[in-house]
């Protein structure tokens, strides 16, 4: 009996003592309150070890006092081991201190007892023919037993009151710790006033301190776990279907009752119900993922399914569960978010993006077709937002948008490059030149009660080399396109080797301009202007450019050059220097003559072409009715009304403004009558165009008529023939330019052809 309760005290030392070890490398806070209570749990073990092999009262004796004095201490550590495990504070420090004091003390008067004897004495008493000393309490005794069960009560009501006030899941945690420390309570207390030899209690605090270090450290309360799974499982918006080994579904979540339709909790009929409705999978130990559409159209609903396999610590598969995602609503938006990304907003036509993309991927499905790249532009599509209106404007691009849908064949891609431009992707045999040209080149749009034809024009691109990327086929598309961005005859123009040649020229042109302007080897022409007798009253300054490799270069061939690139705003202003030079070399040599300039409407960009004018004329001291300023009826396409300002402004200053090139694009007689222009220059050009000879003759006289009603000289140029000459002068057409009088000569011969001028006209 003795030894057999020996062997057990020793065996729980050992228990304690390897409690005591793990619970300090616990990362938990409460493992130092298990490892402190673990370890004070010994000495009370070795006390009652002692007492049970003890032959003589010393040792007897030691055993009392280290079990006495551990009871003490196993009372502290329990009381920090109850704080930490209930979450609690001590009320107040003074409580805490006196508490301790009151153990201190008890702690104290126990060391006392071998010199008073008033706390307790042993006895001997035999037992299996051997002494065993047993315990005689004293008043000591008793004041030991009343702090230590006072506190082991107060810490009892503590763990009661928190089973109490706990949800039950949790009530677990403090019910087992409160039965075994009842129990063991009890059981103390049985020994205690039973006074058996043997302490056998000794055991069930053991045990006590091996249930605290598994329920503090290593007990999760499953059944909260469970409740937390369950409810996130049945919150979660996605249908989930668990499985057991077998594939069986053991149960599925509200969403996934639904989506098959489980009638009566009846889950095991979900693995079919699921066949039926998406077709056959398996639910046993596999892991897969699927996208699936169920019907089509604006019915179409997408689903993902994730099926993820549950494995036991040895790697076993113990079931599955398959989670299944509506995500309709995302591909919807997706595919409304790709649809934006890709379509543009007014036309609803691809972007240049996406064109670009399709367009890759179209000459990577077919690399033998042969394919063109069209650059499609609205000529001055700007002037048709300035002059109707912007809403008309995109009616216009609208209206053309829809003509490429209809009329381009299903293997063409294209889109809207941006603005008033648009990018056509089509294979070379199915390219109708003729059509397109036809039904684009007066491309008429009818709003309201505006009806106007755009003029469009196409740069086209055989695509040669394949891997060339789509932006580069579009620029030499755009090249081809440049060429004819000033005609009004050609509409399609295709990229080719002089097209590319043509660029590197004006590019070269342009990079030649300051030192051409430096070398003075451009130069003014003048081409005489004559009165109704044949008089020469002035000439109008045309620049020629004597170039020292080209040789003799036309305007026609380097002024949309320089159009373009701003760069005519120095040629102008050269220009209209040497004019004033010449008019103040001239004097009154040949009586008041005037020289007229040109004004390009890319001036008006560039400069204050009112200030440079005046400064020009107050610089060479002449009268600014000399230098007659030619513009365009483009130049009041922007901005009319600052640009009327100008011209108003430049009236005022004395000088003679001209409309030149009248009959040429948007003649409007209407726009005339508030112009501030003085003279209206007529192109017989334009007008010969005018198939019908009578029709042209009418025009022109209702043109002259007009302009003499407002007060506006008109001037014609292009006079080739004397009949022309003659009609027009009795029309009423006060000055003549052309051909039929002179030539644009340098100024030598000008002023050759003023001395003996006269002689040279013919008039009847
Ligand atoms: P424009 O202002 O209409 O000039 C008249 C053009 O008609 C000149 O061409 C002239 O040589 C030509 N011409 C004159 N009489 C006749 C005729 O009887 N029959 C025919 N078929 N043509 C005739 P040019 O000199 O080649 O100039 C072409 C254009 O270049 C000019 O047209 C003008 O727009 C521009 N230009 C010329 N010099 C300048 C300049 O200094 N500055 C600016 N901005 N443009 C200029
Ligand atoms: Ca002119
Ligand atoms: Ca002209």
């Amino acid at each position: 009996m003795r030894q057999a309760f020996a062997a057990l005290f020793i065996a729980l030392v050992f228990a304690l003592a390897a409690c005591v070890l793990a619970a300090r490398r616990s990362y938990r806070p409460i493992g130092k309150a298990v490892a402190l209570l673990s370890f004070a749990l010994i000495p009370p073990v070795i006390g009652n070890l002692l007492l049970v092999l003890s032959g003589n009262q010393t040792i007897a004796l030691i055993g009392c006092y280290t079990y006495f004095i551990g009871m003490d201490f196993v009372m502290v550590a329990l009381l920090r081991f109850t704080f930490e495990y209930c979450n609690m504070q001590w009320k107040s420090p003074q409580l805490r201190l006196a508490v301790y004091a009151v153990l201190t003390l008890d702690v104290v008067q126990l060391l006392l007892n071998p010199f008073t004897g008033h706390a307790f004495d042993t006895e001997a008493v035999v037992l299996e023919g051997l002494n065993y000393y047993r315990l005689v309490p004293h008043i000591g005794q008793t004041f030991h037993r009343v702090v230590d069960y006072g506190i082991f009560f107060t810490i009892l009501l503590i763990f009661f009151i928190k089973i109490i006030r706990s949800p039950r899941i949790y009530m677990e945690r403090y019910s087992v710790i409160l039965f075994s420390m009842i129990v063991t309570g009890a059981w103390q207390t049985y020994y205690i006033f039973s006074r058996t030899p043997i302490d056998r209690s000794m055991a069930g605090y053991g045990v006590f301190g091996l249930l605290i270090f598994y329920f503090s450290l290593y007990y999760r309360p499953m059944t909260l776990l469970d409740r937390m799974l369950a409810k996130m499982a049945s919150d979660n918006s996605e249908a989930l279907y668990f499985f057991d080994a077998e594939g069986r579904c053991i149960w599925a979540n509200g969403h996934g009752i639904e989506l098959v339709d489980i009638k009566g909790q009846k889950f095991d009929q979900a693995a079919d119900l699921l066949n039926g409705k998406f077709g056959f999978r398996e639910y046993t130990d596999k892991e897969w993922t699927h996208d699936q559409i169920l019907g089509s159209g604006e019915e179409a609903k997408y689903y993902h399914f994730d099926k993820k396999s549950i494995t036991d610590e040895k790697n076993r598969f113990t079931g599955s569960f398959l989670s299944i995602r509506d995500c309709t609503a995302e591909q919807l938006a997706l595919a409304r978010e790709m649809y934006a990304a890709r379509h543009d907003d007014l036309t609803d036509l691809y972007t240049k993006a996406y064109l670009y993309e399709c367009i890759e991927k179209e000459l990577q499905k077919h690399p033998d077709r042969q394919y063109l790249v069209i650059y499609l532009d609205v000529m001055d599509f700007k002037i048709v937002n300035d002059v109707f209106s912007t809403a008309y404007g995109d009616t216009a691009l609208i209206r053309l948008s829809d003509w490429i849908r209809k009329n381009l064949s299903k293997e063409s891609v294209y889109g809207r490059l941006g603005g008033d431009t648009f990018g056509i992707f089509i294979p070379k045999k199915n390219f109708d030149k003729e059509k397109i040209e036809k039904e684009l080149s007066h491309f008429s749009v009818k709003e309201g009660n505006v009806d106007y034809s755009l003029m469009i024009h196409l740069g086209v691109y055989e695509v040669g080399e394949k891997d060339k990327e789509v932006s580069v086929m579009f620029d030499r598309a755009h090249l081809a396109l440049t060429t004819i961005q000033s005609e009004y005859q050609v509409h399609v123009a295709f990229y080719d080797e002089k097209t590319r040649k043509d660029v590197l020229w004006s590019n070269r042109l342009s990079a030649q301009l300051n030192d051409a302007l430096k070398n003075r080897e451009l130069q003014p022409y003048y081409q005489p202007i004559v009165d109704v007798n044949g008089k020469v009253v002035g000439a109008e300054a045309l620049v020629r450019w004597i170039h020292p490799t080209e040789g003799f270069l036309s305007p026609a061939v380097f002024i949309p050059v320089f159009e373009k690139n701003g760069a005519i705003v120095e040629v102008d202003r050269y220009m209209w220097r040497s004019a004033c030079e010449m008019i103040r070399e001239w004097g009154d040599r040949f009586g008041d003559i005037f020289v007229s300039v040109n004004i390009s409407p890319k001036d008006f960009y560039f400069m204050d072409v009112s200030y440079e004018l005046q400064n020009l004329v107050k610089e060479y001291g002449i009268d600014p009715s000399r230098l007659r300023i030619e513009i365009t009826e483009t130049v009041m396409m922007t901005d009319l009304e600052k640009r009327m300002k100008i011209l108003s402004d430049l009236r005022q200053a004395g000088f003679i403004v001209e409309m030149d090139d009248f009959g040429s694009g948007f003649s409007s007689l209407s726009l005339l009558k508030d112009m501030p222009v003085d003279v209206l220059k007529i192109d017989m050009k334009f007008l010969n165009k005018a198939s019908d000879d009578h029709k042209a003759k009418t025009i022109l006289q209702n043109i002259i008529n007009m302009s003499e009603d407002l007060g506006i000289f008109s001037l014609t140029e292009g006079v080739e023939t004397n009949v022309q000459h003659n009609m027009l002068a009795e029309m009423g057409c006060r000055l003549f330019q052309g051909f039929y009088f002179a030539r644009p000569m340098p100024r030598e011969a000008f002023e050759r052809f003023l001395d003996e001028g006269d002689k040279l006209i013919v008039t009847e």
